[in-house]
C-alpha cells in the first residue's frame, strides 16, 4: 500500500501463495467468506476504490498516532557502538502497532456493509485492539477468548468490556487462543453475511497474511523515509519479534527489495529450543528457526508439531509471542534467506526488558524485549546503523514482570524485595 494501490505491491504469487507456503486451506462452509473478502481485499485494499485507503490512513493520523516517530537511543547507541534507532509503535493508540491492523480491517468491514465484528484473542492485545477500533467506528464486536485466558489476563478482558465489546469464553480444548481461532472461524462461517473476522495477525487463509501485512505496512513505509531523513541512507539491518509476524511483516515490507538491509525476525527461545514429542510441548515458540512444513489455522507454513502432526504447546515468557504457527510470507523469505531467524531466551528477555527501561526510559513490551535481547547479544554483527521496532509498551506486562523478575536471578533488575518475591 505504497502509495501506489494498483496491486504493484503484491508479493504473493497472485493466489495467496508464498512459494509453498500460505494458501486457503478452510472448510467448504468458510469459501464463500473467503471468497467475498478476497474480493473487497482487492478492491479497496490494492485498488483504493471509494477512497478506502485514504480514510485508513486519516483515521490512523488522527485517532491511531500515527506516524510514529523513528528515534535515536542514545545510550544504546554508545553502549554498543553504532547508531540504534527505534521505530516507536508503542506510541500508537493502545500502546502497540496491533491497532493497524484492527483498525484496517474494521473499516474494511464497514466498506463491505458488514455490521458486526468477531475476533479471537490469546492474551487479549488484539482483542483490546480491535474492541477500539470497533468503538471508534460504531460496530458491535464479540470477542472469542478461552476460559483460561480469561482467567489470566483480567485487565484487558475489562477494557474490551469498557468499549463495549462483548467476551465470549471458549472452553473446549485447553481453554487457550488456538481453540479460540477454531470457535471464531466457526461463528463467521455460520453468520458471513453480516459478519466480518478480525484475524489478529498474518497468519490464517489468504487474503489475511498479505491484507494483514499492507496495514502494517505502514511501519516500514514510514521506516524508511525517516532513515533517509535523519541518516541519508537505510539501515544495515531490521530487527523486530516474531509471534505470528504481524509487526516483523511491517517492519519489513518496504525493505525487502533493498538487499543490503539485513533483516532479523526474533523468536522466542522460550527455556530451551528442544522439543519434547513425547510430551507435545515445546518450551519454545520458534517455529521459524526450528518449526516443520504443515497446516494449521488455514495456512500451509512452519508450525511446531509433532511426527504425526499433532501441533505441540508452544511457551514464551511473553504471551504475545507464545504461538506455535508464524505467518507464510515470512516462512518463505526464511526459506529464501531474506529473512534471518533467530531466537532469544526467557532469561535474556527479561534482561533486555529492565535494559530499555532503565537505559533509554522506555518500558517495552515483554514480545519487544526479545529484538532487544538479540542486539545485545549480537550487535558487532548488525551494521552501523540499526533499527529496532518497538513492537508495543510494557504496562501490560508489569504483572509477569514481577513474577519473573522474582523468580530467577537478573543481574540488571531493581531490588524486588519491596515486593516481598521469595527470593
Ligand atoms: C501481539 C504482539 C506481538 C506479536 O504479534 P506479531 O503478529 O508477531 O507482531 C509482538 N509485540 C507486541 C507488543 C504484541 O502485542
Amino acid at each position: 500500500m505504497s502509495g501506489n494501490h494498483a496491486g504493484a505491491d503484491r508479493a504473493d504469487a497472485g493466489d495467496g501463495t508464498f512459494g509453498g507456503y500460505g494458501g486457503q486451506y478452510v472448510p467448504e462452509a468458510l469459501m464463500p467468506a473467503i471468497e467475498e473478502l478476497t474480493d473487497a481485499y482487492e478492491r479497496y485494499v490494492l485498488g483504493n476504490e471509494d477512497g478506502f485507503v485514504d480514510e485508513f490512513r486519516g483515521r490512523m493520523a488522527d485517532f491511531g498516532g500515527r506516524p510514529t516517530p523513528l528515534q535515536r537511543a542514545d545510550r544504546l547507541s554508545e553502549r554498543y557502538g553504532r547508531d540504534v534507532y527505534l521505530k516507536r509503535e508503542d506510541l500508537v493508540h493502545g500502546g502497540a502497532h496491533k491497532l493497524n491492523n484492527a483498525l484496517g480491517q474494521v473499516l474494511l468491514a464497514k466498506y463491505m456493509g458488514k455490521e458486526r465484528i468477531v475476533a479471537e484473542t490469546g492474551a487479549g492485545q488484539h482483542g483490546t485492539a480491535t474492541a477500539m477500533a470497533a468503538a471508534h467506528l460504531g460496530m458491535p464486536c464479540e470477542v472469542y477468548m478461552g476460559e483460561r485466558d480469561i482467567n489470566r489476563q483480567r485487565p484487558n478482558v475489562f477494557r474490551m468490556r469498557l468499549n463495549g465489546a462483548d467476551v465470549t469464553p471458549v472452553t473446549t480444548g485447553r481453554g487457550t487462543l488456538k481453540e479460540a481461532i477454531s470457535e471464531t472461524m466457526r461463528d463467521w462461517a455460520t453468520n458471513v453475511e453480516d459478519t466480518h473476522y478480525v484475524i489478529g495477525s498474518v497468519v490464517g487463509p489468504h487474503p489475511f497474511p498479505s491484507m494483514v501485512r499492507d496495514f502494517q505496512a505502514l511501519i516500514s513505509e514510514e521506516a524508511r523515509g525517516q532513515a533517509e531523513g535523519k541518516e541519508g541512507r537505510l539501515p544495515d539491518a531490521v530487527l523486530a519479534c516474531a509471534g505470528g509476524g504481524s509487526n516483523t511483516m511491517g517492519a519489513f515490507h518496504h525493505f525487502v527489495g533493498d538487499e543490503d538491509v539485513d533483516l532479523y525476525a526474533v523468536e522466542a527461545g522460550g527455556s530451551s529450543l528442544d522439543v519434547d514429542e513425547d510430551e507435545g510441548v515445546a518450551p519454545n515458540s520458534a517455529s521459524l528457526s526450528t518449526g516443520s512444513e504443515g497446516v494449521l489455522h488455514g495456512a500451509r507454513t512452519k508450525l511446531l508439531q509433532d511426527r504425526h502432526g499433532q501441533i505441540v504447546e508452544s511457551h514464551s515468557v511473553s504471551s504475545g509471542l507464545d504461538y506455535a504457527g508464524v505467518g507464510p510470507e515470512l516462512a518463505h523469505l526464511v526459506d529464501e534467506e531474506r529473512v534471518t531467524p533467530v531466537t532469544v531466551d526467557d532469561d535474556a528477555a527479561v534482561e533486555a526488558f529492565h535494559r530499555l527501561s532503565q537505559e533509554e526510559g522506555i518500558i517495552p513490551a515483554l514480545e519487544t524485549a526479545h529484538a532487544f535481547g538479540y542486539l545485545h547479544e549480537h550487535h558487532d554483527e548488525l551494521g552501523e546503523f540499526v533499527v529496532v521496532n518497538v513492537s508495543g509498551r510494557g504496562d501490560k506486562d508489569l504483572e509477569s514482570v514481577i513474577e519473573e523478575t522474582s523468580r530467577r536471578d537478573v543481574p540488571n533488575a531493581p531490588d524486588m524485595d519491596v515486593f516481598g518475591g521469595d527470593r
